[in-house]
């Protein structure tokens, strides 16, 4: 089968034929219909070797969606030709955490080996995949895969950080998204859905703010300095009772920083590296700093409910297998709207 993997460190994503996987005993192999393309997949590809922990080659792609092909030894309850979403961030199944349908932090995770798909273990950007149990199936539905594949990360991240704020969002309330891309644009219409906040957006591309607006932010601005004024004068000085960074850089963490209210709380979900000090005189009082990882298995059944009830979609760019190197060159640059996503 085709499938596309970062084979050498700095060499990019390569599109490349490999063997099709056989499901081994309570595995299912699926024969995928999307996969996203996630800017942590560059965060990846962009470490040096002695940081790299994923494993080479890596066949890229933690956003899946498919239909079930193959059943390993032993495996009930999916049938050949459902059609299913992938949870991704995959635990041992067995602790207090998977338990509670948050795999995204199980603790034995790590000391097991288990890695995510296409973080680890073989990921969705080919013509099949393997999931290691059919606990991390979530049946699809009528959905279309296409346009929900991204549900599982760029729909479950931000509304999982959401939903951990929700007794801060009431009717009157300001929620600031900061980076309007795969997460943070459908972050603003998890929040509009979910929440009784006025979303403010920002971003450093004009198409970005301009999509925001599209989705339902009630207002933009360009992120830079002059925002943390704009937040305060549009909240009555207050400030905004949660802030939701998609970029988590320096710049940004210090916007989260200047303009989250009394009692607030800012959720650092972008990866770029950004620090926040929290403490007396450097947060305000009350105010809380959270980095968030992923989602539950139970948050991606409601966003995908969110999806059904067209509550949330997806602004989808289409590619084939081939061209997901050029996709991933076009999210590197900023340049994609919404989300990428590949049809093998
Ligand atoms: P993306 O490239 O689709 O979107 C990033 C957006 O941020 C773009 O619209 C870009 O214009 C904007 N941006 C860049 N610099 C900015 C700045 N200084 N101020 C405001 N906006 C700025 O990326 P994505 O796939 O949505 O991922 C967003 C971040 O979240 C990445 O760091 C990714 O690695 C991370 N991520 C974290 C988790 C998690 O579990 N915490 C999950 C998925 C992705
Ligand atoms: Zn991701
Ligand atoms: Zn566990």
């Amino acid at each position: 089968m085709r499938a596309v993997q970062y084979r050498t460190i700095g060499g990019g994503p390569e599109v490349v034929e490999v063997p099709t996987p056989e499901p081994g005993p309570g595995q299912v192999r699926l024969r995928v219909t999307a996969a996203g393309l996630c800017h942590s997949d560059w965060f990846v590809m962009d470490l040096p070797a002695d940081k790299y922990a994923y494993g080479l080659p890596l066949t890229l792609g933690h956003e899946g969606a498919g239909v079930v092909d193959a059943l390993g030894d032993g495996v009930t309850g999916v049938a050949a030709g459902d059609a299913v979403a992938v949870y991704g961030p995959w635990g041992c199944g067995l602790c207090h955490a998977c338990a509670r349908g948050a795999e995204n932090y199980c603790p034995r995770a790590a000391s097991l080996g288990i890695q995510p798909p296409g973080l680890g273990s073989p990921g969705a950007l080919a013509e099949y995949l393997v999931v290691d149990d059919v606990r991390h199936l979530v049946p699809l539905g009528d959905l279309d895969p296409v346009q929900s594949v991204s549900l599982t990360d760029a729909g479950l991240t931000p509304y999982h950080a959401i939903v951990s704020s929700l007794d801060k969002l009431p009717a009157g309330s300001t929620a600031v998204v900061i980076g309007a891309g795969g997460l943070g644009h459908v972050g603003i219409q998890v929040l509009r859905a979910v929440t009784g906040a006025t979303v403010v957006a920002l971003d450093i591309s004009e198409e970005k703010l301009a999509l925001a607006s599209e989705v339902g932010a009630h207002s933009v601005l360009r992120s830079d300095p002059s925002a943390i004024e704009a937040i305060r004068s549009l909240t009555g000085g207050v400030g905004a009772q949660a802030v939701f960074d998609f970029v988590g850089a320096a710049p940004t963490v210090e916007i989260a920083r200047k303009s989250v209210a009394l009692d607030g709380v800012v959720q650092i979900v972008g990866i770029g590296g950004g620090l926040l000090p929290t403490g007396f005189f450097s947060t305000p009082m009350g105010a809380s700093v959270r980095a968030p990882y992923w989602g539950t298995r139970t948050e991606l059944m409601e966003v995908l409910d969110l999806a059904r009830a067209g509550a949330v979609h997806v602004e989808v760019e289409k590619y084939t297998l081939d061209e997901a190197p050029e996709a991933y060159r076009r999210l590197h640059e900023g340049a994609v709207r919404g989300r990428a996503v590949v049809v093998p």
